[in-house]
């Protein structure tokens, strides 16, 4: 029989936003020198293509009408690769701790005895908040970031609203698009001011990225003008501070627009 490959391994790595260059070096090293590569919906082609020639490419988000692979079946995916002692990358939107599953995968994988390392990645609140010119704390403004996801589970919004309530807290609300309306709802409810200031950014990182400002009680009109992108919600104070003149780097294109 001949001898078992020597087990590979998996990195767990953050592909930021979405414009290359706003990848980490470590996650650029990971990338370029990937055997195996399982992909999120999220990830943008031209990370993909910083993937050496051989290397096997795996989309496991929905795209382009397929759907996405179940989370047990990714683990499974990733765990025969490393045994065929291949260097997987797993490369996930943002950053792999916020809302990417970052704990399950590692967990799974290390059960197994296979050697996982997590790549860090730029997170679409940080990425937001750099393109539109605003900061997430703000000295003696806003004194706590909550990154915060509103996605409906089995019909009900999950979120801790009274953590939201504090008029010094910034909500940085991932998967929050559809519920945006319930949002604003239950938040105003908890306590805060219906006057607070609140933003969504479509597609945060890249140069068509979309800003609508607005307050927290028209929340869902905020959202109505999607074009299909991801979204992040931003309730808070330094919503107030966003601006997309002066961007440079990755600087908003004419796509973008603004309303009160
Ligand atoms: N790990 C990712 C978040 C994954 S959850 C990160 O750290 O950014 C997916 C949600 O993230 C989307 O529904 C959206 O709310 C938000 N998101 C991800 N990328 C985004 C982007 N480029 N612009 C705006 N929101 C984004």
């Amino acid at each position: 029989m001949p001898p078992e490959a020597p087990l590979g391994s998996v990195r767990l790595v953050g592909a930021g936003p979405g414009p290359a260059d706003l990848l980490t070096v470590r996650a650029l090293r990971a990338v370029e020198t990937a055997q195996a590569l399982l992909y999120d919906a999220l990830v943008d082609d031209e990370v993909i293509g910083l993937a050496p020639p051989g290397c096997v490419r795996i989309q496991t988000g929905k795209r382009a009408g397929r759907a996405s692979m179940e989370q047990a079946a990714i683990n499974r995916l990733m765990l025969r690769l490393a045994r065929r002692g291949l260097r997987v990358v797993r490369l996930k939107g943002g950053d792999p701790s916020v809302f990417g599953r970052v704990g399950e995968e590692s967990a799974f994988l290390k059960a197994h005895g296979v050697p996982v390392e997590v790549v860090p990645g730029v997170t679409a609140a940080c990425a937001a908040a750099a393109q539109f010119d605003f900061p997430l704390t703000h000295r003696g403004v806003a004194r706590r970031v909550v990154f915060a996801t509103a996605r409906l589970e089995a019909g009900a919004l999950a979120m801790d609203w009274a953590a939201g309530a504090d008029p010094e807290t910034t909500l940085a609300i991932y998967m929050g698009s559809t519920a945006a309306g319930q949002v604003s709802q239950r938040l105003i409810a908890a306590g805060r001011a219906p006057s607070t200031p609140a933003l969504v950014v479509e597609n945060a990182g890249d140069p068509h990225a979309g800003l609508t400002t607005g307050r927290l009680d028209r929340l869902a009109e905020l959202t109505a003008g999607s074009r299909g992108g991801p979204m992040l919600i931003v309730v808070g104070e330094v919503a107030a501070l966003a601006s997309a003149a002066g961007a440079c780097e990755g600087a908003p294109a004419p796509g973008w627009r603004m309303s009160g």
